[in-house]
């Protein structure tokens, strides 16, 4: 069984990412990615730091908004509107989750869509829905390049994805889609999940339960990507696992660790996803509504 390095993966891909930046700047174009944090909760910060510090390393320049609990939702529109309409702001990103005073939903939906390097507007989503481009939503984009360094040809494949959020489960089952797989979309309704899952070549687990998928459940050959992030107390000590029984998976052809799987590649993924609205917002900027993205 291959452990497939998420760390190693996303230092490829932000090196590459790095290059592509430095040939637009000396094209005399600046990225710049506005980050919104409201409030201060501390994952948030953590991962907000996070995402700057890695885009300042590809040479992304970022516009840290740090904005107060006490924000009305009104202000925060106010905000998303001046990011929409500054030219030099090329990609904007609100930390999840907002104050329970503002409605996440509507102001997600507030973002310019060629904006949007989460890629949660209906309109990216819409995008990949009927296969014309937009931009992809960080997870499932990083467990594509992933499956990528294992899957030569997704033509045929059945592919078992567990979890239906709006921002992995769905658009990972249409990406695998797109790229020929059979999809098999299952979640917490779904009756005799275990006889579904020793059926796929491909399977992504995006649950929220600590080590859920058995090693069992595992055809062997296939490949399993490991989406999860899950907090347990184990012998004493808090660990990270994953949805999957990672000492389970010795038959699989290649499975993602948890952590240094999936995540790394999530961040990476934000950072092309910020290049790649940078590039259509250029001289040629794409206009709103039109949908020839690629
Ligand atoms: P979510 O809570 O929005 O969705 C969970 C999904 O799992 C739901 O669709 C639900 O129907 C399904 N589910 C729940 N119980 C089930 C069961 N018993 N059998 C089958 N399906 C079941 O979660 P999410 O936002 O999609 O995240 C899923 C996991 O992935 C979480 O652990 C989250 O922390 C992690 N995550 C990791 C990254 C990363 O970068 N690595 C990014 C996003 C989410």
């Amino acid at each position: 069984m291959k452990t497939i390095d998420g760390n190693a993966v996303a230092s490829k891909f932000r090196a590459r990412l790095a290059d592509e930046v430095a040939l637009l700047r000396a094209d005399g174009r600046d990225l710049a990615l506005a980050v919104i944090l409201v409030g201060d909760d501390p994952a948030s910060a953590v991962y907000v730091r996070r995402k700057v510090e890695q885009a300042t390393e590809v040479g992304i320049r970022s516009i840290e908004r740090r904005l107060p609990t006490s924000l009305s939702e009104a202000e925060l529109v106010q905000t998303i509107a001046e990011l929409n309409a500054d030219p030099a702001v090329t990609g904007i990103l609100l930390q999840l989750p907002l104050p329970r005073h503002i409605d996440s939903g509507r102001i997600l939906n507030l973002i310019h869509p060629d904006k949007d390097v989460d890629g949660f507007h209906p309109m990216n989503i819409g995008r990949l829905a009927n296969g014309t481009g937009g931009i992809i939503p960080c997870t499932p984009l990083g467990c594509i390049l992933l499956l990528e360094t294992v899957v030569n040809d997704f033509r045929g494949k059945h592919a078992v994805v567990i979890g239906r959020s709006n921002i992995v489960g769905k658009p990972m089952s249409l990406l695998l889609l797109e790229r020929g797989c059979t999809v098999v979309m299952t979640h917490s309704q779904t009756r005799s999940l275990p006889e579904i899952v020793r059926e796929a070549d491909i399977v992504i687990a995006a649950v929220g339960r600590p080590e859920m998928v058995r090693g069992d459940w595992i055809k062997p050959g296939a490949v399993v990507i490991d989406v999860g992030i899950n907090r347990v107390e184990r012998d004493g000590k808090r660990r990270l696992v994953g949805d999957v029984e990672f000492a389970g998976m010795a038959h699989a052809d290649a499975v993602t660790p948890v952590p240094g799987g999936v995540g790394p590649m999530t961040i990476a993924c934000l950072l092309a996803n910020t290049v790649r609205a940078g590039k259509a917002m250029g001289p040629n900027a794409v206009a709103y509504g039109d949908f020839n993205f690629r």
